[in-house]
């Protein structure tokens, strides 16, 4: 049977750190990182992601600049808004949650954001370099950084390892490709038009599933021992909950416990992380700043 990793107990300990990292600003240079989360409209999926995102924050020091703005708002107004964060110096890193609504064009907001405070790692400049050997970003996509954060911190070496990307999204698959090749694994990344990719994924030490397809990568899949990252979150109808629906992963959970060394649940996995990272940046940020002060 495969070893379950605790996304929830990893993020746990990740959001200890970095309380301690903000408790060590506050306490030796009387600085509060801070973290401008902008909404636009109440779509309900996207106000409970902002939601957690803030409160993550608030349980670890982080300053929250909460930036709620009216669905009809015209693209410059919400443009102006980025722009007023980027010139606030109490603000280390900014979010605007996506979808943003249809009369807005999403890459003009998301290209104004401060390359230094692009904390979710998106400006292409960030991406750029995150695809660019010998390159750093300034900051790397949290759910990717997630995924790499469960397999390191599970004691899997990624050096060398044959690793399968299942998509290739500028949010997920991509860069967390580029992450796994950063470390030295070799990399294949699989998309909706490659064939086979039963007998691809089969051959993956590591696999991150992030197909947004439910229970898609079947058991016999799998690699026998391979870790398996399972990002996709996909609702699913189940009339014995209240709700009328469970989220399951694009990976079939209890086939991979059969086969797999180790692997994600959905929820649990790579969720807790997303949401755990987001404030680890903005703190990284403002440690940042203060060294470039001090050494100014
Ligand atoms: P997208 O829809 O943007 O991308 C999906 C990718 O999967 C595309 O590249 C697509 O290929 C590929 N794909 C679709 N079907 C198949 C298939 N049958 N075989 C192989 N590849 C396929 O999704 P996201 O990247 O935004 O998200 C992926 C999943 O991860 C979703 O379930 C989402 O909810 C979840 N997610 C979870 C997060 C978390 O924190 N837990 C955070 C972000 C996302 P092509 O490019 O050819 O269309």
């Amino acid at each position: 049977m495969a070893t379950i990793i605790d996304g929830k107990a990893i993020a746990q300990t990740i959001r200890k750190e970095i309380a301690d990292e903000v408790r060590s600003l506050s306490q030796n240079y009387n600085k509060v990182p801070g973290l401008a989360v902008v909404i636009v409209g109440m779509r309900k999926d996207s106000l409970s992601y902002v939601s957690m995102k803030r409160k993550a924050c608030s349980e670890v020091g982080i300053r929250s600049f909460d930036i709620d703005l009216p669905e009809q708002i015209s693209e410059a107004e919400v443009v102006a808004k980025v722009h007023e964060l980027n010139n606030n110096p109490d603000v280390h890193g900014i979010l605007v949650q996506l979808p943003l609504p249809k009369h807005i064009n999403e890459e003009n907001v998301l290209s104004e954001i401060s390359i230094e405070k692009d904390v979710d790692g998106f400006h292409p400049l960030n991406i750029g370099k995150l695809a660019m050997k010998g390159r750093e970003p300034l900051f790397q996509p949290c759910t990717p950084k997630g995924c790499l954060e469960l397999l390191t911190r599970s004691g899997i070496s990624l050096k060398s390892k044959r690793a399968v990307v299942v998509g290739r999204s500028n949010i997920v698959g991509l860069p967390v490709s580029l992450l796994l090749l950063k470390a030295d694994a070799t990399v294949t990344i699989v998309h909706s038009h490659t064939l086979n990719s039963e007998n691809i994924i089969r051959e993956a030490d590591i696999v991150i599933a992030a197909a947004g397809q439910a229970k898609m990568i079947k058991g016999d899949w799998i690699k026998p021992g391979a870790a398996v990252i399972d990002v996709g979150t996909n609702a699913i109808d189940d009339p014995s909950r209240k709700s009328g629906y469970r989220l399951v992963g694009d990976v079939d959970f209890e086939e991979a416990s059969m086969v797999a060394g180790c692997v994600t649940p959905v929820p649990g996995g790579v969720g807790p992380m997303t949401t755990t990272l987001i404030p680890n940046c903005a703190s990284l940020n403002a440690a940042d700043t203060n060294e470039k002060n001090a050494t100014a």
